[in-house]
């Protein structure tokens, strides 16, 4: 084992946004640990990766298990010190009250809230152990205001808010830093599934669902990639964000701005 390599955790590695951070920091030297679920992607991420001379290891796994976070901290402790978090695998649930189940209200709680308890737990001890650390939590602009038919997915993601500005505060004094971003409409598989679902509800087309957003509520009247939330997140890991700790960065083109 080299203590010098730095490590980093990033969990929803397979696709989106994950899959655009962890390409982002593997090829700027970070050996990442890759999380998720989805075992046929996690191997084409970790293909390309490779492919550009960056350094991985693949953890399938669920996020709301505990056992998948001791793999995750087991693998990358063994590959240098665990210095960065990516917070990241979430799943949609569109839905009122009325529509929703209790249990899969609380499936969407485990993924979202406990998935990221369970991976910053796992970690912090080795952070500690450095005297350094970073944690980026990803939210939502439905973290932040609410929305309709997001009766789940709202208040996982207002949880992350609150999580993270309680871990940043007991966290500090180690010199660990914790932020949060909330991305508005990422062109990602769950964004068109999320818009798929409002589309049906509303008998329109999902891709017409999502047009009639983002030309509603969009002030840059488009949406964001997965590589620009990269761009921020790796910025959050970087020196040069050394003194940003405990804020919550929207990442939207203006849609929770106003109206
Ligand atoms: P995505 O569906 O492309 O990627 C999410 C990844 O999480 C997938 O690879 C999936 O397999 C993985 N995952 C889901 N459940 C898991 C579990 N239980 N254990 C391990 N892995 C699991 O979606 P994305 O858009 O890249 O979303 C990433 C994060 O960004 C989510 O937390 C989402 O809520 C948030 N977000 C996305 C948008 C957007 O518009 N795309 C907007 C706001 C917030």
């Amino acid at each position: 084992m080299s203590s010098s390599k730095k490590v980093g955790i990033i969990t929803g590695a397979a696709n989106g946004i994950g899959r655009a951070v962890a390409i982002r920091l593997a090829s700027r030297g970070v050996c990442v640990v890759l999380v998720d679920i989805d075992e046929e992607h996690l191997i084409e991420v970790a293909d390309e990766i490779c492919s550009i001379g960056g350094e991985c290891v693949r953890i399938v796994g669920d996020v709301s298990e505990a056992e998948t976070s001791a793999r995750a901290v087991a693998a990358g402790s063994s590959l240098g010190s665990i210095r960065y978090l990516f917070n990241n695998a979430g799943i949609e649930t569109v839905a009122t009250i009325e529509n929703l189940e209790l249990v899969d209200f609380r499936r969407t709680l485990e993924v979202n809230l406990d998935g990221y308890f369970l991976m910053s737990k796992a970690c912090i001890p080795y952070m500690k152990k450095f005297l350094c650390g970073v944690i980026v939590n990803n939210s939502s602009d439905a973290g932040l205001r609410g929305m309709r038919k997001s009766i789940a997915y709202g208040p996982s993601k207002a949880g992350v808010i609150q999580f993270t500005k309680a871990l940043c505060l007991d966290l500090a004094g180690h010199n660990i830093r914790v932020n949060c971003i909330c991305p508005g409409v990422i062109k990602t598989a769950l964004c068109d599934r999320f818009n798929d679902d409002l589309g049906k509800l509303a008998g329109i087309e999902g891709s017409e669902a999502q047009a009639n957003f983002v030309e509603k509520h969009v002030p840059l009247k488009r949406w964001g990639t997965p590589e620009e939330v990269a761009e921020l997140v790796e910025f959050l890991f970087a020196e040069q964000s050394s003194y940003i700790n405990g804020a919550i960065i929207p990442i939207d083109g203006g849609l929770t701005a106003g109206i």
